[in-house]
């Protein structure tokens, strides 16, 4: 059995380094739409100090209280004391999925995340069956809800989903008919894999542009993170075993592997290894360590390492639809990616920034996009009334949980912008 979380991880060191400066206080997703002290970080901070010490108990007010938290690390970015209170609150959640186990629905959807061809099979029926409950949104831009279902109220947006999935799409090896410049493999996360696929159609037709040559690993798995912040942390290790074995067995041929989206590569390039740590499998993180240098989001990498730049700003058709990009917390706050994309938007598209591009959109995870619904949405409200105010056509962020909860934020506000990964705008300029 599991150690628990509090054996592992020490809340009572956390709670005493935090000198209650109350900084992280305005900042943080939860206290804006719920101004209570319990959720605060500070007051989590506490709760956890007193959770270790044996005086409080893990009971269901507190399982509600630290499931509320967004995980959006805005906390940690303003820290004076650099606290992780993300981290803390990731480890709690083991505790509370041992307590009171992880709900039917999750359970199905972790089974389905650790077995890619029964997956492909689901997906394909929910292909079929989809306009049994939902219906294609008039825009194009997902499936809304014909009926109210089972934490999906009626109307509510969800993403669309693909015939065929990226990966079975392509063959695995696409090479360039000269002498490739660079060789890469593609991780693409599942949200990109089944539901918004033209993200890996852009990133292909953009590495071919570059003259790349580009490897799909067929037997890719979930990075881990839907699970890691339910805290299932059988489903995590297992995920993280599964992909390092198969990783190792090409990446010393590929110059990197590139990833469409914020959190995945958040996940892969942060957490696996304090994942590891927490939960004793320190035997895995040398092998992790020495697979992060070749790990990256993908702008950032076609940014640092390609002339993409240069040949948008040479040969990319200039459009005038006004672009906002929105910094998603995995990029921005988790890894320091926020101008790369932009860098590469702005030779062709007029950008025009909201007013609080960093603030948290409000996704959550999977708790906070079913039990938690109400939550997401109060944080989405503000998120889509600043993408209104901007009048932008689209608004770009490289996260397709973002496009998750921003569409249906928008969606539910009546804003007419249409979300786009940087990628598919990248890739409309250079055809
Ligand atoms: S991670 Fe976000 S929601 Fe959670 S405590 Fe920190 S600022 Fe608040
Ligand atoms: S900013 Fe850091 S030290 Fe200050 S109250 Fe928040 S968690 Fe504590």
């Amino acid at each position: 059995m599991n150690k628990e979380a509090k054996d592992i991880f020490n809340f009572k060191e956390t709670s005493d380094a935090c000198v209650k400066c109350g900084k992280c206080v305005p900042v943080c997703t939860i206290h804006q739409i719920n101004p209570d002290e319990t959720t605060s970080p500070r007051g989590f901070i506490d709760l956890l100090g007193a959770y270790q010490k044996g005086d409080l108990e893990l009971d269901r007010n507190a399982k509600d209280i630290f499931e509320s938290c967004f995980l959006c690390t805005n906390c940690v970015s303003v820290c004076p004391n650099l606290l992780a209170t993300d981290m803390v609150i990731e480890e709690v959640r083991a505790d509370i999925a041992e307590k009171y186990g992880i709900s039917w629905f999750k359970r199905a959807f972790f089974f389905l995340l650790r077995n890619r061809t029964i997956m492909d099979i689901v997906m394909k029926l929910g292909f079929m069956f989809k306009t049994c409950a939902l219906s294609v949104d008039a825009e194009g831009r997902g499936l809304k809800a014909r009926f109210a279902l089972p934490m999906i109220k009626k109307g509510r947006l969800l993403p669309s989903m693909a015939k065929t999935s990226f990966l079975n799409s392509y063959p695995e090896h696409i090479t360039p008919k000269k002498q490739p410049k660079q060789k890469v493999a593609v991780f693409i996360g599942c949200l990109a894999n089944y539901n918004y696929t033209t993200i890996g159609d852009s990133l292909v037709e953009i590495l071919k542009k570059l003259e790349i040559d580009v490897f799909i690993p067929k037997k890719q798995l979930c990075c881990g993170a839907p699970a890691y912040f339910t805290g299932d942390t059988n489903t995590v290790e297992y995920l993280i075993r599964k992909n390092l074995d198969y990783f190792e067995t090409f990446m010393d041929e590929y110059d990197a592997m590139i990833i469409p989206e914020a959190t995945c590569s958040a996940m892969i390039k942060h957490d696996w290894e304090v994942f590891c740590k927490n939960n004793n499998h320190s035997e895995l993180i040398p092998r992790i360590q020495k697979l992060l240098p070749k790990i990256h989001m993908a702008t950032s990498w076609l940014h640092d390492n390609t002339n993409l730049k240069e040949l948008l700003e040479t040969k990319g058709k200039k459009f005038d639809d006004l672009v906002t990009y929105h910094d998603p917390c995995h990029a921005r706050k988790v890894q320091g990616i926020y101008q790369e994309p932009r860098n590469l938007l702005a030779p062709n598209y007029p950008m025009v920034e909201m007013s609080d591009p960093n603030r948290c959109c409000g996704f959550g995870g999977v708790t906070m996009q079913s039990e938690k619904f109400y939550l997401a949405e109060l944080a989405g409200k503000p998120k889509a009334a600043m993408i209104k105010d901007t009048k932008a056509k689209y608004v770009s962020a490289e996260c397709s949980a973002c496009r998750v909860q921003l569409s249906e934020a928008m969606n539910n506000s009546n804003v007419e912008t249409i979300f786009k990964n940087p990628l598919e705008l990248i890739a409309q300029a250079l055809r």
